[in-house]
């Protein structure tokens, strides 16, 4: 009977709902209003909103079983390797670097406001970085395989991913003063927004939110960020407060008239938990083999996803320009620095 009862706890655990169902069991329903209290009814949403997803797949057309399977696998994954790698790096991170930080904040809504901005920086290094360097492109490609969008895919991570992010993110944060208190707060804001901006378009179709769109980070926004479209291709790092986006000039609006193709580029099958999972190791592996002397099969490691030795680049950059170059009027550097005719034929 042990199976089922392992089963129950992890299906209790997968719907966040163990915290509420002890408040439940106490009768003490004045506990809801503290903080661990709403926290427990905060959990559930997002699992709960998966489970709604997959239902309404159900009713109105057939839900691309592909993707629930594949994220199903990786979910079980992760929950017993990746979790406890991640939780030890941060732990590790905070002992380390605490001690160097010039100052510490406090439980304040100012200091809450600066903590959440640099997290935000933090947070846009280490997704900028998961794009731009091949290799860490290795552990983060796993998230952008599906090729349809619903909240399964806030699952669809490689293991050693979080470990990766985890160490970038506390490092700056810890750095930069933060204490452990307000991280971990902020941590569990980040984790449950950053779940809900991949709810998929059953749930909602479109996800701009109105003016919301120009304020914060929407759905609408993550989903150009998941298209392999020329033109959203590696843009919208941010979770939750796109200024940074905005500062380092990533910042891209769904454009109604084009449409999101979700996916990577490389020839892949999304349905296949290997290359889901393994095969842009695969691929970066291949690289590496062929490439000519030390020097170039360095530089596929570290240089962005498409860089050649040949010289035949294939980056999102040069792609983009390319884009650019045909579809002017998409190139937003065009558009605000040189809007007169005189400048339209010069291509960033
Ligand atoms: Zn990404
Ligand atoms: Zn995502």
């Amino acid at each position: 009977m042990e199976i089922f009862e392992t089963f129950f706890n992890e299906i209790i655990g997968f719907l966040g709902i163990s915290n509420a169902f002890e408040i439940l069991q106490t009768g003490d329903y004045g506990k809801f209003r503290t903080f661990d209290g709403v926290v427990s009814l905060i959990y559930p949403i997002i699992p709960l909103l998966l489970i709604l997803e997959l239902i309404l797949g159900l009713i109105y057309k057939k839900p691309d079983t592909k993707v629930y399977k594949v994220n199903f696998l990786i979910y079980v994954f992760n929950r017993f390797i990746g979790r406890f790698i991640a939780i030890a790096m941060v732990t590790i991170c905070i002992g380390l670097f605490q001690s160097y930080a010039p100052f510490q904040t406090e439980m304040t809504w100012y200091w809450f406001i600066y903590g959440y901005i640099v997290w935000e920086l933090a947070h846009f290094l280490y997704h900028y970085w998961g794009h731009k360097v091949r290799l860490f492109w290795c552990l983060h490609s796993t998230h952008h395989a599906p090729e349809n969008m619903n909240l399964s895919v806030t699952h669809a991570h490689f293991f050693l991913e979080a470990p990766y992010a985890d160490i970038i993110r506390t490092t700056v944060c810890i750095l930069l003063g933060i204490q452990p208190e307000l991280l971990f707060l902020i941590m569990f804001i980040d984790g449950t927004y950053g779940a809900f901006i991949h709810i998929g378009e059953n749930v909602i179709k479109d996800a701009r939110f109105g003016p919301l769109n120009k304020i914060i980070l929407t759905p609408s926004h993550h989903r150009v960020h998941h298209a392999r479209n020329p033109l959203y291709m590696d843009t919208n790092f941010c979770n939750l407060l796109n200024i940074w986006d905005h500062a380092f000039g990533t910042y891209q609006e769904e454009k109604k008239e084009i449409e999101i193709e979700y996916g990577i580029t490389r020839e892949m099958d999304s349905g296949n938990f290997l290359d889901v999972y393994f095969g842009e190791f695969a691929a970066l592996f291949k690289d590496v083999s062929r490439a000519p002397g030390i020097k170039n099969k360095i530089m596929y490691v570290f240089m962005p996803p498409g860089w050649s030795h040949t010289g035949d680049h294939k980056t999102s950059k040069i792609t983009r320009a390319e884009y650019f170059q045909n579809n002017p009027a998409y190139n937003r550097a065009i558009k605000v620095q040189q809007p007169g005719p005189i400048n339209n034929n010069i291509v960033k």
